[in-house]
């Protein structure tokens, strides 16, 4: 079997971008995984060879995070938008409450989410600019059970640059830029990402939670939805996603081996860098998001005349880019620069945006 691929620079939003290296590998675990003459598809969860997988795939992420075995690492099915109920239905107290910062689409639905299980107070919000900034220096109840906040807002193109200090528990939605940066896990009780923007394919949704955070609603729990119950099945509690957790598993394990979230995080800054210098410096583009909250993961630009878009669109077209079209909650365009995704492809993007000032600027 061989298999070729044409080069396209992707900008998805999500599901986004794997390293080649992985996705060659993946397909070939699906012919024959582990030398078993099996495909990883067709075995058991419990097999010695997957039970391996599962092993290294949460002991990986806390590494990765650095921290120790007050923390257990889960991956559950439904998305991140399960956590939206099961964040709220495992950590407020039956008459406990909640504080969320609002700061997007997805920020909403989670409070959405939380206001049917309990008392949720929403205690900062960027509803008022389209979400185009991350609120600061807003106060944090202290006998709220939890805060939930949202590191980066995937279609809003803002990002937290410095977590705030808080005096209770810290619940993250990490879903579009886990691994992507340096961040000090052990201020977090639960941070939970679903794989598919920067961690590996759709699927899985991983969970990291600090134990003693578990266990005092007071509420009677169903199965699926306890975190306690996943925990004491190993993540095996019913059978798990078993191939987006082994790709996730390879995806990370890429990672590491090219210098971890050190290596990533600078590269990640100098993409950033390179598209953000060439929006600003371009007469035809403008950013849509306050410069200190601009996220080195997505990155969300519009053209000065929206008339002129065929045209543009046409160039990046031709130059092998996909996936620059914007959410069509903020409209233009959207690059999202995740992991895998090569410094040489913002270039290509950014001599498109020349290009393309040259001819019509
Ligand atoms: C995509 C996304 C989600 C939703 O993820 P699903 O896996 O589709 O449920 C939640 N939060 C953030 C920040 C996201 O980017």
């Amino acid at each position: 079997m061989t298999i070729t691929t044409t080069k396209v620079h992707n900008f998805s939003a999500g599901p986004g971008i794997l390293p080649q290296e992985v996705l060659k590998e993946a397909a070939a675990s699906c012919l024959n995984f582990d030398n078993l003459n099996l495909s990883l598809l067709e075995i058991s969860h419990r097999s010695k060879n997957y039970e391996k997988v599962m092993d290294e795939a949460r002991a990986i992420v806390k590494e990765l995070f650095e921290v120790g075995d007050d923390y257990e690492v889960l991956y559950l099915g439904g998305g991140a938008s399960l956590q939206f109920a099961m964040v709220p239905y495992n950590l407020m107290r039956e008459n406990g409450s909640a504080a969320y910062v609002n700061t997007g689409v997805w920020a909403s639905k989670a409070i959405k989410e939380a206001k049917i299980i309990g008392n949720t107070k929403v205690i900062a919000s960027s509803e008022d600019k389209n979400f185009n900034y991350i609120p600061k220096g807003y106060d944090i109840p202290g006998d709220a059970d939890y805060l939930h906040i949202t590191s980066n807002n995937t279609i809003f193109g803002t990002q937290i640059k410095q977590f705030p200090k808080s005096p209770i528990p810290v619940v993250c939605d990490m879903s579009s830029d886990i691994f992507s940066r340096k961040v000090n896990a052990k201020d977090f009780a639960l941070i939970y990402a679903g794989a598919q923007k920067n961690m590996g394919p759709a699927g899985s949704t991983m969970v990291m939670v600090k134990k003693d955070a578990l266990g005092k609603t007071g509420r009677k729990m169903l199965s699926m939805l306890d975190y306690q119950v996943h925990i004491k099945g190993g993540s095996m509690y019913n059978t798990p996603p078993v191939f987006p957790i082994y790709v996730s598993l390879l995806t990370m394990k890429w990672l590491k081996k090219n210098g971890g979230i050190a290596w990533i995080e600078k590269l990640n800054q100098q993409k950033a860098d390179l598209l953000y210098n060439e929006i600003d410096r371009n007469s035809l583009f403008y950013g849509t998001v306050e410069k200190a909250d601009r996220s080195n993961m997505n990155l969300c630009f519009l053209l000065n005349k929206p008339e002129l878009e065929p045209e543009f669109d046409k160039l990046w077209k031709d130059a092998g880019i996909s996936g620059i079209r914007g959410h069509r909650d903020v409209g233009g365009y959207r690059a999202s620069l995740y992991n895998a995704l090569p410094l040489e492809s913002v270039q290509v993007l950014v001599d498109v945006m020349k290009e393309f000032e040259k001819r019509l600027g």
